[in-house]
């Protein structure tokens, strides 16, 4: 039942120039009235008041009406017959009941209607609050000189005091949390956006390893670690595929992805312990080690080289074996990390002069 209400009441708009918020605000604005105009109209029969009974029937009817053109796309027009509505309520009430049943409450709702609702300019908006003001003094003043139709006890007083409050509270709620429901999923949405993006500035799209940005910013992080004492030594290390333009010349550019992407794997997965790999740039990966000195380093790189020993490649029914050479540094506190990768660089150029497949440390 609940569900169907929600649904019913959420139903998007068909026209692409109409706002669903703006329907789903009248939508549950006019239900609101709809009990309202129910239960008052019910009171008053019982109570004896037929003329202001049938004052309720027709603000059901209208509001009813109303409620049901918000899914003919005519929100535009609902809104500012929803708006009038409300002075004739006004009027109504003030010729029968007078001044004392806090009718007023509802002239803050045509402004609150007015302005949750965007379809006029400001100077229009600011028009019509002011025409709306005027006869809502025009009605206080209707009421300071002619006596009400009803006389009513101090009960009833009470009675439609609080039930005029009560409803003009549903409808500020109502409207206030779904405007405000838009601008806060709207907000959400650009912080997860903005989340993901960060994500993506930070990864290489073929291996799907950090960047050499995402690479820099652990870098800094895990320095700072190590600064703090969390780790005994940090060590980096370049690694470069040996021949690798030969691949790309031999089977061809896709064959050489796919060897990205399969050596990318494994250095993922053999770091995952360790700290964290990289591609540093085309066939070159860069390796961060958290808490491992520059030998301890030298033995991690040496097991990984015989991994990659191991993986067979199959471009164009051949069998094809990699090999990598590694330069590795120990990072410094004394010297920044741009030295540190520097120094990697040179002894990774130090490997391929010494005939590739090693690790210079
Ligand atoms: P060396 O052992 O001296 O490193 O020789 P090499 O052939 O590996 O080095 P070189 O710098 O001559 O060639 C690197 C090649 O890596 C050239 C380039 O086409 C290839 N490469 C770089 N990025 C990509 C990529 O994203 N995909 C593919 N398939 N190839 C790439
Ligand atoms: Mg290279
Ligand atoms: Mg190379």
């Amino acid at each position: 039942m609940w569900g169907k209400i929600r649904s019913c009441i959420l139903k998007d708009v068909r026209n692409e120039n109409e706002i669903k918020m703006y329907a789903v605000i009248l939508r549950v604005d006019l239900l609101i009235m709809v009990l309202y105009y129910t239960g008052a109209g019910c009171v008053l029969f019982l109570t004896g008041k037929a003329v202001a009974g049938i004052g309720c029937i027709v603000g059901l009817a209208v509001c009813t009406l109303l409620f049901r053109e918000t899914y003919r796309d005519r929100t535009r027009i609902v809104s500012t017959l929803f708006n009038l509505s409300f002075l004739v309520l006004m009027a109504a009430c003030a010729v029968l009941f007078g001044n004392d049943v806090i009718m007023y409450n509802f002239f803050y709702v045509q402004i609150l209607l007015l302005y949750a609702l965007d379809y006029m300019s400001f100077r229009r908006k600011a028009v019509c609050a002011c025409v709306l003001l005027l006869l809502r003094l025009v009605i206080n003043e209707y009421t300071n000189i002619y006596a009400p139709y009803y006389t009513l006890t101090a009960n009833e007083f009470v009675f439609w005091r609080m039930m005029h409050i009560l409803v003009f509270c549903a409808i500020l709620i109502a409207t206030v949390s779904i405007s405000t429901q838009d601008f806060r999923e709207m907000q959400s949405k650009l912080v997860s956006y903005n989340k993901k993006l960060l994500n993506i500035a930070d990864l290489d799209p073929l291996t799907g390893l950090r960047n050499r940005r995402g690479a820099m910013e652990y870098i800094r992080e895990h320095v700072e670690k190590y600064r703090a004492g969390e780790y005994h030594g940090l060590s980096i290390a370049i690694g470069d595929i040996d021949f690798f333009k030969k691949v790309n010349d031999t089977y061809g550019h896709n064959s050489g992805d796919v060897a990205l992407k399969t050596l990318a794997n494994l250095f993922d997965n053999f770091m995952s312990d360790k700290g964290l790999v990289s591609r540093w740039g085309g066939e070159e990966f860069l390796f961060i080690f958290c808490s491992a000195n520059g030998d301890e380093a030298a033995v991690m790189l040496s097991e990984l080289r015989g991994q990659i020993h191991k993986i067979q490649f199959r471009f164009e029914g051949e069998c094809v074996r990699l090999t990598m050479t590694f330069g590795l540094a120990e990072y410094d506190l004394r010297r920044d990390v741009e030295a540190t990768i520097g120094e990697a660089d040179e002894k990774l150029y130090i490997g391929k002069g010494k005939g590739r497949d090693i690790v210079i440390y």
